[in-house]
């Protein structure tokens, strides 16, 4: 079916996972959908996430997994389009899919079969998708909105902004949404990098020099939010999964502690090694407890490494409390460079959090990453941008 530029039902900028999901959608219900991508192609992001194997969603998702002003907001999308229905969808194309940890599907082959089920479902729901296409703004007019696009202008009863956050802008990302939000009267929240490595600087930095590559599982704890998984030492500071998670927590100056030893108890376990080998050195104690090079950097810059005999139960207690309350002091995060997500954004009080719909422009929607809600590492933010694209594709 060809459609002319102005005869869209709903026009929904950005193809990535929340827009196209949205597409498809409201494809099936029989609207004309143009999905309008300033990129090359679609899904770039889904393409590179999840290691290049895409972690398409998690099977335990609560609304407890996202970080938003108004924590219930993301309540009845997800209640509506579960992982499950998700799972149907990728069945039925025929990828094979694995489980990792807690809950995390990933495709066993490639993103790129995620990458090619929407747009393939998108055509089937005769959606139409133009690729490397600007926007350059949108207007309102009777009885609905004008795109005005490098295509010309496109003119359709309602507009779906679906331009994602600020994360990797090599991959297409702008801030196109957000200035669109407040061109249209919504207040956006404050903006930041989360799920992004930590940096360190000065002589943080310098005590853990010749360190990167060294990964441990530790215990992250801030504002009161705690992750328990691997701590990876970068070039520039700390990354891993317990970092990226924490960082969503973080901001500069706030207190960071690591337990280095999560679900042991150090003091006992340094204990049993005094009784074990009473001889050996501190560092060759340590190094049973964590890796080798780190174990061995701990008793050059913080403990005094002698014959463990030599330490009383105070010592002892000492070293323990230390590893297991251990102040990770950041100067800041990599930024959107590396960062996963966008922290922020379009403020949820003013959208309706059945349909999406701006309570103060009629026909407007805002879905996935450009609103203010943010899932933890895990496959929780492609679930927000499935669940948030089906419910404006059933309202629009
Ligand atoms: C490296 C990396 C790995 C990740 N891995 C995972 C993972 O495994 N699991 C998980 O759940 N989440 C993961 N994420 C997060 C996930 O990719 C995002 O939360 C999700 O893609 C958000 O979907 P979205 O549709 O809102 O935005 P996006 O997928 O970013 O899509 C937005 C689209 O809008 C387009 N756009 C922007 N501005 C304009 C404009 N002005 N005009 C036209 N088009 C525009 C962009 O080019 C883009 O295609 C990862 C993120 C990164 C960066």
């Amino acid at each position: 079916m060809s459609q002319s530029a102005e005869d869209a039902d709903v026009i929904v900028i950005g193809g990535g996972a929340a827009g196209l999901m949205c597409a498809l959608t409201a494809g099936q219900r029989g609207r004309r959908v143009r999905v309008i991508e300033h990129a090359n192609r679609v899904g770039k992001k889904i393409l590179m996430s999840g290691g290049g194997r895409c972690n398409f969603t998690n099977t335990g998702t609560t609304a407890a997994n996202f970080l938003s002003a108004n924590p219930h907001y993301c309540k009845s999308a997800l209640a509506r389009f579960r992982p499950a229905q998700f799972i149907e969808m990728v069945e039925r194309h025929g990828i094979a899919y694995h489980e990792k940890e807690l809950g995390q599907l990933f495709c066993d082959e490639s993103a790129k079969w995620i990458v090619r089920m929407l747009p393939d479902e998108c055509e089937a729901a005769e959606v139409r998708i133009d690729t490397s296409c600007r926007v350059d703004g949108v207007d309102r007019s009777d009885g609905g909105f004008v795109v005005r696009t490098a295509l010309g202008s496109m003119s359709a009863r309602a507009v779906v902004v679906a331009t994602g956050g600020l994360s990797i802008p090599s991959m297409g990302a702008s801030g196109f949404g957000f200035e669109l939000a407040r061109q249209f009267g919504h207040s956006v929240l404050p903006t930041r990098a989360g799920l992004v490595p930590l940096t360190l600087s000065g002589k943080h930095q310098e005590r853990f020099e010749g360190l990167s590559g060294v990964a441990l599982p530790v215990s992250a704890q801030c504002n009161g939010q705690r992750f328990d998984n691997y701590l990876l030492i970068t070039h520039r500071g700390v990354s891993g999964p317990a970092i990226l998670q924490i960082s969503s927590y973080w901001q500069p100056g706030d207190d960071l502690r690591l337990d280095l030893l999560p679900q042991t108890n150090a003091f006992d376990a340094l204990k049993g090694l005094q009784a074990q080998r009473p001889a050996a050195e501190l560092r060759t104690a340590l190094a049973e407890l964590l890796p080798k090079r780190f174990a061995e950097r701990l008793c050059e810059v913080w403990f005094e490494s002698r014959p463990i005999k030599q330490f009383n139960d105070p010592a002892l207690r000492t070293i323990a409390a230390q590893l297991q309350d251990w102040p990770l002091v950041a100067s800041g995060t990599e930024g959107y460079r590396t960062a996963e997500v966008t922290l922020g954004g379009v403020d949820t009080d003013e959208l309706s959090s059945t349909t999406m719909q701006s309570k103060r422009v009629p026909g407007l929607y805002f879905i996935g990453e450009v609103v203010d809600v943010t899932g933890w590492l895990g496959g929780y933010n492609f679930q927000w941008a499935w669940a948030s694209g089906v419910a404006a594709g059933e309202a629009v």
